[in-house]
């Protein structure tokens, strides 16, 4: 049978505007395809080796959570690292995101050091917040997509080496026009709402890449995603009107 494995970690605390759509939507595409997916909670103190992970996933956080969390995930730096030179995908959304970076800059100036995987960091400048619908173009697999998204951050991600796409609409990263991260692994990106519901496209690609690991052709059966291409459509076609 084929089968992943997801790690969600902080499960408990890192979870706003619907980020745990994204493992229900993980859960769901898998067990319409005969696909066993296996979901690990992995919250602070919980032991957990990701040599064994296919997919590790953090939704977003209110500075607050992402003060109670950024220790633990500090400790878990080499047993993650192991995991994604071994291939382990990762969808991080807006405040997991930022942590993956060198740091995170609240409003008030405290500094939360990030795992510094990636050379972008994270300065909320305490004046101005990136609230509403987002909207990026961005290639996934070759094709270009568009992807919608909801956008709650006061953070701006600077030096973003290999950003996920162009805004159409919304703020995304910073000022620059570009949002998220995404080098064909790890996807970081500011979109909650939550992501994969309205974008399904992402999902498979997730599952698909995945299943590789195990010697799989990653070939998924088509599922009837009518209303979800509806659903994005239509909060695609809102936002630009609204441009
Ligand atoms: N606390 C972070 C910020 O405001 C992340 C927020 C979020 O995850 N939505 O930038």
């Amino acid at each position: 049978m084929r089968e992943l494995t997801i790690a969600w970690m902080y499960h408990d605390i890192m979870d706003l505007y619907g980020d745990k759509g994204n493992i229900i939507v993980f859960k769901k595409r898998c067990e319409d395809r005969g696909i066993k997916c296996n979901v690990v909670n992995v919250g602070i103190d919980e032991p957990y080796d990701f040599k064994n992970c296919d997919i590790l996933f953090i939704g977003g956080g209110a500075d607050k959570e992402q003060g109670v969390m950024y220790d633990d995930l500090a400790g878990r730096k080499e047993s993650i690292v192991a995991a994604m030179n071994d291939g382990m995908l990762v969808l991080l959304i807006c405040g997991g995101y930022q942590l993956f970076g060198k740091y995170y800059e609240d409003a008030d100036g405290n500094k939360l050091e990030g795992l510094g995987i990636f050379d972008y960091y994270t300065v909320s400048d305490g004046k101005t917040r990136s609230i509403g619908n987002l909207v990026v173009e961005a290639t996934l697999n070759g094709e270009t997509i568009k992807v919608v998204g909801f956008e709650n951050h006061g953070g701006k991600t600077y030096n973003v080496s290999k950003p996920f796409g162009k805004v159409l609409y919304g703020n995304g990263n910073e000022a620059n026009g570009y949002e998220g991260y995404f080098d064909g692994r790890t996807l970081g990106t500011y979109m909650h709402g939550p992501l994969l519901p309205k974008n399904v496209l992402i999902a498979d690609y997730f599952i698909s890449e995945a299943l590789k690991r195990h010697g799989d052709d990653g070939v998924l059966s088509q599922l009837n995603d009518e209303l979800s291409i509806k659903a994005r459509d239509y909060m695609i076609a809102k936002c630009l009107k609204n441009k």
